[in-house]
């Protein structure tokens, strides 16, 4: 609790955390983290992604580590227990041991995973991604608000994109990855249950409809011929609340951005730019909401005249995590007289890019009123503690297996 309340001032304002990747409180927050990592005996590289990687060797040699992690970067106005618990709960794990003299039979790496949040390049899970060896060509490329390019912005946190290659890590290279997350949903809080075992992480697919019409004076143009983009873009706003709420295409649909052209009181809006995003963990159902999509916006075209723009920003499918994990953590958390339940993940975690070259498995506790990104995200120091201990045992069960 004590790491969490540091790490949690560092970027802190009144209107939340505002650690964004990149940024100088990012930086500072790494740094407390590596000082952690050193302490725990963890011998501390940082990967040209930008990932800490903190690793203690094992006692039997040959043997795939161990990694456990998550990313210490937040959203604007976020909270203090998101990324950060799994990240610390590992330290935490670490330094466990080390206190209690007990070397495990394989190594343990502690992954702080660069830019989870993407709130700047909007190229989330970047580290994860590049680990994972799934960046694409555009991921090398991006460019901030700033103008500044994220080749840049990598060198500002020890990272080097002419060698992003060498990040990527082999299948077999690692044995198991295991994540300890905040819930940031209210199911466990709930239901009174202290530790959430998570099926699969759920997939998304973000688009950027862009609505044409015409600008013109908002005093003379009558309203019969007005081209109003706004207007249209309102449709579709419900459109996409309805995909997801009155047809059941898929679990849930928002648009979360609207960029107004000219965005002046007195003319008619000539253009709107949202951004629309579908989650679920059936990829079949995202296709069929992105085509569903696709419908009204035609419809939308014939009725008035005007120009709608559908392009797909990149789809992230959802990840399964391993039966052998979920076992595992279900029977540590047991042990430790915690009940379990099963439940998928609907935010997006660096354990989704892990599972493309490991077997992964994700720990949930409980967020008071499933409130999180927003500084009111709060788990109480039970909770926290709960899902540290059910991670540690996680691990030496995992390092007590056969090879
Ligand atoms: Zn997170």
């Amino acid at each position: 609790m004590k790491t969490l309340e540091t790490l949690g001032r560092i970027g802190e304002s009144p209107e939340g955390m505002q650690r964004l990747a990149f940024t100088p409180a990012d930086v500072e927050g790494r740094k407390y983290v590596t000082t952690l990592m050193t302490r725990a005996g963890l011998e501390v590289r940082v990967d040209p992604a930008g990932n800490i990687i903190g690793r203690v060797e094992g006692k039997e040699p040959g043997l795939s580590a161990i990694a456990l992690g998550s990313h210490t970067d937040t959203v604007p106005s976020g909270g203090k227990y998101d990324g950060a618990l799994g990240v610390l709960g590992a330290i935490e794990c670490v330094q466990s041991l080390r206190d209690q003299s007990i070397t495990t039979r394989r190594p343990i790496e502690v992954l702080d995973f660069t830019n989870e949040e993407g709130t700047r390049f909007r190229r989330w899970l970047y580290g994860s991604r590049a680990m994972a060896g799934v960046l694409e060509s555009d991921d090398l490329t991006a460019v901030d608000d700033e103008g500044v390019t994220i080749g840049r912005r990598l060198e500002d946190v020890g990272g080097d994109i002419s060698r992003i290659q060498e990040a990527r890590r082999q299948k077999g290279d690692l044995c198991a990855y295991l994540e300890l997350h905040i819930e940031q949903g209210p199911v466990l809080h709930q239901a009174g249950i202290p530790i959430g075992v998570v099926t699969a992480i759920t997939g998304r697919i973000a688009l950027e409809v862009s609505i044409i019409g015409f600008a013109n004076h908002a005093g003379t143009t009558p309203m019969t011929n007005r081209r109003d983009a706004l207007l249209t873009a309102s449709r579709i706003i419900q459109a996409v609340n309805s995909i997801a709420t009155h047809e059941e295409i898929c679990r849930v649909g928002t648009v979360g951005m609207a960029k107004v052209s000219p965005n002046a009181e007195n003319v008619i809006p000539g253009r709107v730019d949202l951004s629309v995003e579908f989650r679920d963990v059936e990829l079949d159902r995202l296709h069929e909401a992105v085509h569903r999509l696709n419908g009204i916006c035609q419809q939308l075209v014939l009725d008035k005249d005007f120009e709608i723009k559908v392009s797909e920003l990149g789809v992230t499918k959802s990840a399964p995590m391993s039966p052998r994990l979920r076992e595992i953590i279900e029977k540590a958390s047991l042990g430790l007289g915690l009940n379990t339940t099963s439940l998928p993940s609907g935010a997006g975690h660096d354990a989704q890019s892990m599972a493309e070259i490991t077997d992964v498995g994700m720990i949930f506790v409980p967020s008071v009123d499933g409130i999180s990104h927003s500084p009111k995200e709060y788990s109480d120091p039970e909770a926290c503690a709960n899902g540290a201990n059910v991670l540690l045992n996680s691990l030496l069960a995992i390092d007590g297996e056969g090879d």
